[in-house]
């Protein structure tokens, strides 16, 4: 067997946020010459998988890491309240009163987290107020 050319293909992302070169998919051929002067080729295709683990042309990237997520993963990741992509690692996945899971990005959880703890503090703070309104308030 005699190679007498190669061939090397590359597949890549371009990163719309910080346009950096993600490499997808890379495929290296060799076509070769057999004993019988055939030609014959040999392809190995070799592709990453994308962040979410799975094997799949992603739907995107994470708006937080950049990294490919694939489209399920992607739709089951994005934050409720800014619409904005995030990778599994990258979601805050909560669990809403009737049991259904929604997914927050780490801002939105940070600024709900944060009311969460005013709301709680103004309550403790008001509280005695209130309580002391109620009972000397209406007489
Ligand atoms: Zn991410
Ligand atoms: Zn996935
Ligand atoms: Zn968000």
């Amino acid at each position: 067997m005699r190679p007498i050319r190669t061939e090397h293909k590359a597949e890549v992302i371009r990163d719309p946020w910080t346009g950096q070169i993600l490499n997808h998919a890379e495929t290296d051929t060799i076509h070769a010459l057999d004993d019988n002067d055939t030609l014959r080729s040999f392809s190995v295709m070799s592709r990453v998988p994308n962040s979410c683990g799975c094997i799949a042309p992603p739907g995107g990237l994470c708006s937080v890491c950049s990294s490919p997520v694939c489209a399920a993963c992607f739709a089951a990741s994005r934050c409720v309240l800014c619409r904005r992509p995030s990778c599994p690692a990258h979601a805050v996945h909560q669990i809403d009163a009737s049991g259904r899971t929604f997914a927050l990005c780490g801002s939105c959880h940070g600024a709900v987290q944060r009311r969460r703890r005013l709301y709680a503090l103004a309550h403790a703070l008001l509280s005695p107020f209130v309580q002391w309104e109620r009972s000397h308030g209406t007489r």
